[in-house]
């Protein structure tokens, strides 16, 4: 055994003497790894954050919270990592850590959509004080489906409706049932549901209430509210329009509807002025390419009308079951004539990639496209090349953690593909897509989920908001604006919770 040693050590030094021991004490292989380590940290996409000392006592804080939650869950037995969101909602609610970050200022919500705001419970107990609202109590028929909200006038409700108000005073278990055809949950990981079906027929049960002119401004005063609630002081909405209505005037035009938004920013600022809004156009990936020109040439017009308020142009709905975007290249192609005509630029915001599949190549086009944030972008990391032109090219990518878990995209939140993206350097923020329907309010759960899965510190979070605001569509000047807002906001948020914090 000696001879062997001697051997090895004559061939190759003496390592286990202590020979290459440096004078601050590491050996020549803790000095490597601690470089590597360095290397790998450097390439993150928050390298460029470097806390103050108070930022850095709240890390300290928050790590510690995290691990008195952990060690807490893990006495319990409380299987957190395979349970769905909705499983550990009150378990996150009973929690000193959401406490916490519902008081940091998120910056913006980039990723979100008209009817999946303002929550499923105000829209309940709104709805119901119009006489003019009703529901539909009858099996599904080609025109209508279970639990579908409308407002009729008098003498005019198709049949299978009655009045929302009497069918929830007759029936009061009903208010919870029509919740729950509302609301859309994952109840366990492994129970099967098609859930974009599910998910769509939420958007179908309320897709006749929005357009209602008085119902529609009470909606996004409430969605407004509950954002600011939660310290989110600007929003982009993914909004597809619709012709608003009322029963006296009949159909308004849709510039009626940015200048009604307008109206209610302006309400909302007397009270909030840092509050802003932003509407990207959307239409839907399963209309035809003839289709998508019309709907282009109209998002055109009302950029021209609205360049402050319309932002850019995106295609939602179902990946699996809509066409590729690149199936839309000539719509594409066109996009440059359009901005001549128009005067105005159109860059995209498309989702891309929400999916888990290799064969949804969506990802592809974003790179070649005027493309300025990705939606989700799930399937990102498994094309490297296209990774590497995503961060070069500094698009971000709107990461929507709850979201992707109920729509069945991620079961353990660890595994979330994001984390890949992060330490990678892309840039990413975090979203709430469809709040509303997911049964939840704001942008906190989401920050809770990524803080306690993917082991973020503080300076993961602060870039993460700070992102929200440096890449979202507010031009320069209201960006300085609103950066500086959140300074402050931020910098007060760190000493609160300082303090606040043992
Ligand atoms: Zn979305």
């Amino acid at each position: 055994m000696m001879r062997k040693y001697f051997t090895y050590a004559l061939l190759f030094g003496f390592p286990l003497l202590g020979a290459q021991t440096k004078a601050d004490g590491q050996s020549a292989y803790q000095q490597k790894w601690t470089l590597l380590e360095k290397e790998n940290a450097a390439q993150a996409f928050d390298a460029d954050i470097q806390l103050s000392d108070a930022e850095s006592v709240l890390d300290k804080k928050l790590f510690q919270l995290r691990k008195q939650f952990l060690a807490e869950t893990e006495k319990q037995k409380i299987p957190i990592y395979n349970s769905s969101f909705n499983q550990i909602k009150p378990l996150i609610e009973s929690t000193a850590l959401l406490k916490i970050i519902q008081k940091m200022p998120k910056g913006g919500l980039l990723h979100t959509h008209s009817g999946g705001l303002a929550s499923m419970k105000w829209v309940i107990s709104t709805a119901r004080k119009y006489k003019e609202c009703y529901v539909f109590d009858q099996k599904d028929t080609k025109d209508f489906i279970y639990g579908q909200l409308a407002f009729f006038e008098n003498g005019k409700v198709p049949q299978g409706f009655v009045s929302l108000d009497k069918k929830l005073t007759a029936q009061p278990d009903f208010e919870k049932e029509l919740l729950g055809l509302l609301t859309l949950k994952r109840d366990n990981l492994s129970n099967y549901n098609d859930y974009w079906i599910e998910f769509e027929k939420r958007f179908t049960r309320i897709n006749l209430l929005l357009p209602y002119r008085p119902f529609f401004k009470e909606y996004y005063k409430e969605g407004f509210r509950e954002l600011l609630k939660d310290n989110i002081q600007h929003v982009e909405i993914r909004y597809v329009f619709d012709e608003l209505y009322d029963f006296q005037h009949g159909k308004y035009p849709l510039t009626k509807t940015v200048t009604d938004l307008q109206d209610i920013v302006k309400e909302i600022r007397t009270s909030d002025p840092q509050f802003s809004l932003k509407l990207i156009y959307s239409s839907f990936k399963f209309l035809d390419p003839e289709s998508i020109e019309k709907q282009l040439e109209t998002a055109f017009a009302l950029k021209k009308e609205f360049p402050d308020m319309i932002s850019g142009f995106d295609l939602v709905a179902d990946e699996a079951a809509g066409h590729s975007i690149n199936s839309f290249q000539k719509n594409w192609n066109k996009l440059n004539e359009l901005a001549g005509k128009y005067g105005v630029n159109m860059p995209l915001f498309l989702h891309a990639g929400e999916t888990t599949s290799v064969f949804n190549k969506n990802i592809l086009d974003v790179s070649l496209l005027d493309n300025k944030r990705i939606g989700h972008g799930l399937n990102l990391i498994y094309f490297p090349e296209s990774m590497k032109l995503v961060k070069k090219q500094d698009k971000l990518v709107e990461v929507s953690p709850i979201s992707n878990q109920i729509l069945g995209y991620v079961s353990d939140m660890r595994n979330h593909p994001a984390r890949v993206l992060l330490s990678h350097g892309i840039q990413c923020s975090i979203n709430s897509d469809d709040p509303s329907v997911y049964g939840y309010e704001g942008l906190s759960y989401d920050f809770w989920t990524a803080f306690v899965y993917w082991e973020l510190d503080v300076k993961a979070l602060k870039k993460l908001v700070f992102n929200s605001i440096n890449y979202s569509s507010l031009n320069n000047k209201e960006k300085e604006t609103a950066i500086a807002h959140l300074n402050t906001q931020w910098n007060d948020f760190v000493q609160k919770a300082n303090s606040q914090l043992k």
